[in-house]
């Protein structure tokens, strides 16, 4: 049983469309395979249809963007509803603020002397939920830098960078509440990514230990960008504040700079149905 809890679709910032990753999800043995698109829960229904007949279990999910101290929090929701109306106003919400936080990000970009349009970047993303990226594909495609690479330098669009527009909308916490309120579970990801402001590597030890305090499920232990020693010390942290342990590709297409494979980390059984036996109870 090979059970992936976070892959992105063309509903966000993936190359696979829903569809397209049920197939992929087939194809490379990948049983259940969690559709968690940034801020969106858009792909879900789609990988649903898809998934029948196929042996491949699809869990609707959505990967929420949170920020911390300025240090941006990913946090996964797994078994959401993806008709509740509260939830889908509130990331109705979470996506207007990011059309106008792309919009003052062009023209931060025009003050600095790069003509770009604000739909030079729509075009770049498509039917997809705006972000950061688009904007650095929308650089790359009107010839303003070389690539995706020096778009997010720190002269730019890297964090910090005089273009960039940080999003201090959603904690982390609320991004549980958010979660739980649709009636899914929250799962911590990649908390061994990123940097916080006193420049040291990963998610402070405080921040999860608050978290889970306050209902988060879950954190993902085995990630592509966690190096073994990482995954040795939030494994140990798992145990310790009785978090499951989850382990996800993060797949963003089937061969990307960015991201892995379907499949390329797993979750146990065991920990999956843990997981779902976490959902809180709802009323009505
Ligand atoms: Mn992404
Ligand atoms: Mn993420
Ligand atoms: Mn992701």
């Amino acid at each position: 049983m090979r059970i992936d809890l976070h892959a992105h679709t063309t509903a966000s910032d993936g190359a696979f469309t829903p569809t397209g990753l049920v197939d992929h999800a087939a194809e490379q043995g990948v049983d259940v395979v969690a559709v968690t698109d940034h801020d969106t829960v858009a792909g879900c229904a789609e990988a649903a249809i898809a998934a029948a007949g196929t042996g491949v279990r699809v869990v609707a999910g959505i990967e929420v963007s949170a920020w911390q101290d300025g240090m941006g929090v990913h946090v996964v929701g797994l078994f959401v509803d993806t008709a509740d109306p509260a939830f889908l106003e509130r990331l109705d919400a979470f996506r207007r603020e990011r059309a106008e936080r792309a919009r003052l990000m062009v023209e931060r970009l025009n003050a600095l002397g790069l003509t770009l349009s604000f739909e030079d970047v729509l075009a770049q993303a498509g039917d997809a939920v705006l972000a950061r990226p688009h904007v650095a594909r929308a650089l790359v495609a009107s010839g303003l830098v070389p690539d995706i690479r020096a778009a997010f330098s720190d002269d730019l669009l890297g964090d910090g960078g005089p273009a960039h527009v940080p999003r201090d909308g959603t904690s982390p916490s609320q991004a549980v509440d958010l979660i739980r309120s649709a009636g899914g579970v929250g799962v911590l990801a990649h908390p061994g990514c990123g940097r916080s402001r006193d420049g040291r590597a990963g998610i402070p030890d405080d921040v999860v230990e608050a978290l889970a305090a306050g209902g988060l499920a879950g954190i993902e232990v085995d990630h592509p960008q966690h190096p073994p020693p990482v995954r040795e010390r939030l494994r140990a942290m798992a145990d310790r504040l009785g978090l499951v342990p989850v382990g996800s590709s993060d797949c963003h297409g089937p061969r990307d700079d960015r991201g892995a494979r379907l499949g390329t980390c797993t979750t146990d059984p065991e920990a999956f149905a843990m997981l779902r036996s976490l959902r809180p109870a709802r009323r009505g």
